[in-house]
């Protein structure tokens, strides 16, 4: 209800940067300070990407005072919008706007990862390219290190480089403890409760190999990151048990044939 609130009082809509991050599609970008947007330092070389820039940037800062066209306006609104994504692309790696990612990662505001096995891992926004009009925003999950496109189409459709190619590595490097444990939990493919043959024989070459990787690194002394070991002891002496299931299947396949 608050959320809806926001969104229409007039309090907040005659504040260009309140309107634009409460409005619907938006939800992905954090309010960039005064501060930064006001130190021209931060905002060097956007100059030239930016079409009516200083009439933007005036917009952007509320001190936009100019009786134009609507026309104009129009296009000074959309420059607006395109300036206030690339200086987000840099103020969200800055001290002040990591920490405000960080708490709108906690909330889960850019959406959970739909991968079942990552057990609604919050997802941080992404771009594979830090020059505008690429690649839309993409959503990045620590815990299978993958990336998904965004559910709600007015996500779909926001340009990446307003989020840049470093910042979802460095929130991490900055908040390690905000990094999820890795997991080899994986779907195996059954038929009828059965592992499937040559699926079940490739994940035991897998978990083979990926032990042996592991015994290497111990020996080496490098921490994996893995999940802690008691719990993958009990997934191994589950699988044990389900050995007999590949017996099983082989048998079915034999009366198959
Ligand atoms: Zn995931």
């Amino acid at each position: 209800m608050d959320d809806f609130n926001s969104e229409t009082d007039s309090d907040y809509t005659s504040y260009w940067r309140d309107w634009f991050i409460s409005s619907r599609g938006n939800e992905y970008f954090c309010e960039i300070d005064e501060e930064y947007l006001t130190d021209r330092f931060n905002l060097t070389g956007l100059n030239t990407e930016v079409h009516h820039y200083q009439l933007a940037l005036d917009l952007v800062t509320d001190v936009f005072d100019n009786d134009c066209s609507d026309e104009l306006r129009d296009q000074i609104e959309k420059s607006a919008r395109h300036l206030y994504g690339l200086v987000h692309a840099r103020y969200i790696v800055t001290t002040r706007g990591l920490a405000k990612m960080l708490e709108k990662f906690k909330k889960a505001d850019f959406g959970k990862c739909p991968r079942v096995m990552c057990d609604s891992q919050p997802l941080l926004p992404m771009g594979l390219s830090d020059v505008a009009n690429q690649q839309p925003v993409k959503l990045y999950c620590a815990r299978c290190e993958d990336l998904y496109n965004p559910k709600s189409s007015r996500h779909a459709v926001i340009d990446g480089a307003y989020f840049g190619t470093s910042f979802h590595n460095i929130l991490f490097q900055v908040y390690p403890a905000m990094l999820p444990p890795k997991t080899r939990r994986r779907y195996e493919p059954r038929v009828f409760g059965f592992k499937v043959h040559a699926a079940a024989a490739l994940a035991r070459w897998q978990f083979e190999q990926s032990q042996e990787q592991k015994e290497r690194l111990r020996a080496l002394r490098i921490e994996t990151g893995f999940e802690d070991e008691e719990e993958e002891l009990e997934e191994e002496s589950d699988e044990e048990g389900e050995e007999m299931d590949v017996g099983g299947v082989e048998g079915t396949a034999r009366v198959a044939q």
